[in-house]
């Protein structure tokens, strides 16, 4: 094998693999490009592209959140590893239908679920610690379907258009 990575560029900040037109990183937020201006306000400079609706803002507008950069609209998202919670709902079926509506619309979505504790004798768990997304208030213990951050605002619309609710 030949040693392809030099070719590889990479975000500063991330590290992650991003393309040579690429004007932002699609992971973290970070611009490359100079005189981008924010959405909110054209003649201040964006600190970076909110990586949900990939439009860039401000410093007042958006911010990072665990390193991610997010617009005011877009900082409550839960994010695990570069996918963002669109759903959950306690029951598995529920879960994986709404991943196969979701894989039909041509969206690439995931499970994730983490066990209940069994001393909690059930109901919902909530976090008590604020690590890649998550923090007080978010159930822990239900199944999460999650999407790649540029699909959230499609999977929402499509969710919603398919009428699933919050349990
Ligand atoms: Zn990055
Ligand atoms: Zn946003
Ligand atoms: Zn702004």
């Amino acid at each position: 094998m030949s040693d392809a990575k030099q070719d590889v560029l990479t975000c500063d900040d991330c590290r992650n693999e991003v393309a040579p037109d690429d004007e932002f990183c699609p992971n973290c937020g970070l611009v490359f490009v100079d005189n981008l201006k924010c959405s909110n306000h054209d003649d201040v400079e964006a600190s970076g592209v909110c990586i949900i609706c990939c439009l860039p803002f401000c410093r007042k507008c958006g911010g990072r959140v665990n390193k991610l950069f997010l617009c005011g609209d877009h900082e409550d998202y839960e994010i695990y590893e570069g996918r963002a919670r669109v759903y959950g709902v306690s029951d598995e079926v529920t879960a994986h239908f709404a991943q196969e509506c979701l894989k039909n619309g041509g969206l690439h979505p995931f499970l994730y679920s983490r066990k209940a504790n069994p001393i909690s004798g059930g109901g919902p768990e909530h976090t008590t610690f604020r690590a890649s997304g998550e923090y007080d208030g978010h159930i822990i213990n239900e199944v999460k379907v999650l999407v790649p951050c540029q699909e959230v605002l499609r999977a929402e619309k499509l969710l919603r258009d398919l009428e699933f609710k919050e349990k």
